[in-house]
């Protein structure tokens, strides 16, 4: 959570600047905001950082990608090639726009690969909702063969990975629309927000309405204003958007001190036997929010997670069991438990989710542990951090040949 350990006085100066005239929202009140719009200057730093040409401002990440796929027309009954392992919000946000999730396979690089994408594209297919996971990227110039091949909508959820890019190109701006998440776990946290990118103008404007009860912004007198499409609130308070401000000014650094620390770590770790690592696309795009290690298999994870756990090591995910991030714990999207008929119950649901055959995905997170990194690590931190989770893995896998 590199955003939060580097919470300070800017970000109190930005919000206080809200908090002088109390104008909270985005919208109106031009006269009495003494010249302060944070969500616009949120959005002109994202837009910095990716080089996106449009950038919008909301409350969640997860309204965000909901936005994302509604704004690249995803709607009512289209099938949308998802990954199993995600925070689960993806999956959610494609349901709630009423389309029909279709669970693909990832690899090594934690993210949809082409080839399983292939396996799950029909004549239904309308598009995919790819997820870069882990502050890394998919391996994009792969996937963008198989979208233009079979004309496929892409949005991607980078929701864990703003600042990173491939090839130069930040993700979330390969496909029609994008989104970053701003909540409290993020590279930079707005405490909760979101921002949506697009290189198309008429994304962008769809997006703005959707996000906001319709209004299409134009004019003076809110009241009055049009409303081209339904829409919903979706809207970033000025609050939130102002921490964004200062928080993703910080971003650049962030993103220098976690590749320092990762490859610091990558070197310590890459003596010990049997680890290796995820697969980094383009290492120099890697916004390194996390340090992804692989086991040998899922038996010896389990057992250097044991070991981490008894010697007191922390700051690891183990996603393979968590409830949030990967399928086989996501019971209630399997069983389809919801408040509220969704369309995928009308419908029907593309495929069998109780019964997936998802082989590959289930070899590669079995195996995976990953390390938050942390921008204010000294190399003594590290130092100590390398050789306990060396000594773990060490431990663990002497007991799995035992
Ligand atoms: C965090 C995250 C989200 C949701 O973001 P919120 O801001 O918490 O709503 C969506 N997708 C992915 C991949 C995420 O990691």
């Amino acid at each position: 959570m590199p955003g939060t350990e580097l919470f300070g006085a800017e970000e109190r100066k930005e919000v206080n600047d809200v908090l002088e005239t109390g104008i909270m929202i985005r919208y109106t009140n031009d006269n009495l905001r003494n010249g302060h719009f944070k969500a616009r200057d949120f959005e002109a730093e994202v837009r910095k950082i990716t080089g996106a040409k449009y950038a919008h401002a909301m409350s969640s990440g997860s309204t965000a990608v909901a936005t994302a796929l509604a704004a690249a027309g995803i709607g009512t009954g289209d099938e949308v090639i998802v990954p199993p392992f995600t925070f689960v919000a993806t999956i959610e946000a494609v349901l709630f726009v009423g389309a029909l999730p279709v669970f693909a396979e990832v690899d090594e690089t934690l993210c949809l690969s082409a080839e399983g994408l292939r396996k799950v594209i029909t004549p239904k297919t309308k598009g995919i909702c790819l997820v870069h996971m882990c502050g890394g990227m998919a391996d994009m110039d792969a996937i963008m063969k198989v979208v233009n091949e079979h004309k496929l909508i892409l949005v991607e959820d980078a929701g864990q990975a703003f600042a990173s890019s491939y090839k130069g190109k930040a993700v979330g701006l390969f496909g029609k629309a994008g989104s970053y998440s701003f909540d409290f776990f993020k590279i930079a946290t707005a405490g909760e927000g979101g921002v949506l990118v697009t290189n198309e103008e008429s994304v962008y404007k769809i997006a703005d309405v959707y996000s906001d009860h319709g209004h299409d912004h134009v004019g003076t007198n809110r009241g009055m204003e049009n409303h081209p499409v339904i829409g919903f609130n979706y809207r970033i308070s000025e609050l939130h958007a102002a921490v964004g401000v200062a928080q993703t000014r910080k971003v650049p650094f962030i993103r220098q001190k976690n590749q320092e620390h990762k490859a610091f770590l990558t070197k310590a770790l890459s003596q010990t036997p049997g680890i290796s690592f995820a697969k980094i696309c383009d290492p120099k795009g890697d916004s390194a929010t996390f340090l992804n290690i692989f086991l040998p298999d899922t038996e010896a994870a389990k057992r250097t997670v044991d070991e981490m756990n008894k010697a007191g090591v922390g700051g690891f995910n183990y996603w393979f069991l968590n409830m949030y991030h990967f399928i086989n714990q996501w019971d209630h999207i399997k069983e389809l438990k919801t408040a509220s008929k969704l369309p995928v119950q009308v419908l029907g649901a593309p495929q069998d989710y109780k019964n997936l055959s998802l082989p590959k995905s289930q070899e590669v997170i079995g195996r995976l542990i990953s390390f938050g990194i942390r921008c204010t690590w000294t190399e003594a931190e590290m130092s100590d951090l390398a050789s306990k989770v060396s000594a773990c893995v060490t431990k663990a896998l002497a007991s799995v040949h035992a």
